[in-house]
């Protein structure tokens, strides 16, 4: 069966580790029909719009998409996020965020996965400036918060996770945040698993102290934001981590990072966050329709990626000397050694 992807390769080095991850895919036999949006920056400066409403309906169409990061202006006066109009349109309620250490010998081995509230709280717009005041609304439903909590069990349930903890700061923000976590124990009844609590700054300082005492974390969607990009330092870069972005109908994948204009266009941008992203697709494909050929492809590309950190050859920001194009190539050589044991 083809699958039909929707490739958004946004800004900054975006077209460039999509470019990467694209060419893992089709070395590895995932057959598939590529649809090419623009979306970002450029297409700004050139329609004033960041993505044309008609490219929403011609992503539907396809199975998933696979993205780049878009750059977003600070302030007043310019456009909205594509990010989160993407993930409001599709309702792509969870953010998916595993770090796992694989190369930051400051670190002993740790692998948490970060579960965000990927549609509400500060990310929904409701802003408004009165003079010298600004106010933004911060909304938390129960609703959402239950959908968020139960993925982040049944994923614990399902890989074999024993903890999970909710992220919060409900000693101050009562309500908002109070329903957060009161919602999180009421769900964490139905799972046989440990559900416990960290008060989101403490999380920071924890995170940077002892990352391994952390399985699985679920948290409001600022707090994953910025607590995910501590998660990317203890790992080393944030080109090394990968994400999904994950509705009940439709998932974007994409790597954490932004589009790092200081090394775009320069050809040294880690792909390893965006091959990752491909790999989450891969799995996302393989359950939503049963083939299980996916699944082995994920497994492949994930393994692969491994095998070449264990050689200790990065890309620039972790010390190396490789371009993104070598490091490509790396993955790709390894993928063809590791589908032979599997
Ligand atoms: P950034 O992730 O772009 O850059 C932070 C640092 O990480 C930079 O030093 C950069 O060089 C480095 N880095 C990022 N990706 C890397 C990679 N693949 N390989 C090596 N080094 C890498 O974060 P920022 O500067 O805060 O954001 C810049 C822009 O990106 C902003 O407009 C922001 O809105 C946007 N952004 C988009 C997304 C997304 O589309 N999902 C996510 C985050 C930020």
């Amino acid at each position: 069966m083809g699958y039909k992807i929707a490739l958004i390769r946004g800004d900054g080095v975006g077209p460039e580790v999509v470019s990467s991850a694209v060419q893992v895919l089709s070395e590895i036999g995932f057959d598939a029909d590529y649809v090419e949006i623009r979306a970002g920056l450029s297409l700004f400066k050139e329609t004033g719009k960041p993505l044309e409403e008609v490219e929403l309906s011609k992503i539907k169409e396809c199975d998933a998409a696979l993205k780049g990061p878009i750059a977003t202006l600070p302030g007043p006066g310019t456009y909205t996020s594509v990010n989160v109009l993407l993930r409001k349109y599709f309702n792509l309620y969870v953010n998916f965020r595993p770090f796992e250490n694989l190369v930051n010998e400051k670190y002993p081995y740790f692998n948490f996965i970060i579960f965000r509230e990927n549609t509400e709280e500060l990310y929904t717009g409701a802003e408004w400036n009165f003079g010298e005041a600004s106010v933004a609304l911060r909304v938390i439903t129960k609703k959402a918060t239950q959908k968020i909590v139960s993925y982040s069990f049944n994923y614990a349930l399902k890989n074999d996770r024993k903890r999970v903890t909710v992220v919060h700061k409900a000693n101050i923000l009562k309500e908002t945040d109070g329903l957060f976590r009161d919602t999180f124990f009421e769900e964490s009844k139905k799972y046989p698993l440990q559900a416990d609590e960290i008060i989101v700054d403490s999380a920071a300082y924890q995170l940077v102290k002892n990352p391994e005492q952390f399985d699985v974390l679920a948290t409001p969607n600022l707090y994953g934001d910025i607590l995910s990009d501590l998660a990317a330092g203890l790992v080393g870069s944030l080109g090394l981590c990968g994400s999904a972005n994950i509705g009940d109908k439709y998932a974007i994948f994409e790597p954490v990072h932004g589009v790092a204009w200081d090394i775009a266009g320069k050809g040294i941008a880690n792909p390893i966050g965006a091959i990752l992203s491909s790999s989450y697709l891969l799995d996302w494909l393989s359950e939503k329709h049963n083939d299980k050929r996916l699944a082995k492809y994920s497994k492949v590309i994930s393994l692969a990626v491994k095998n070449v950190l264990k050689l200790k050859k990065f890309t620039k920001e972790l010390g190396g000397n490789l371009t993104t194009e070598d490091l490509t190539k790396l993955i790709i050589t390894e993928t063809k050694k590791v589908e032979a044991i599997f």
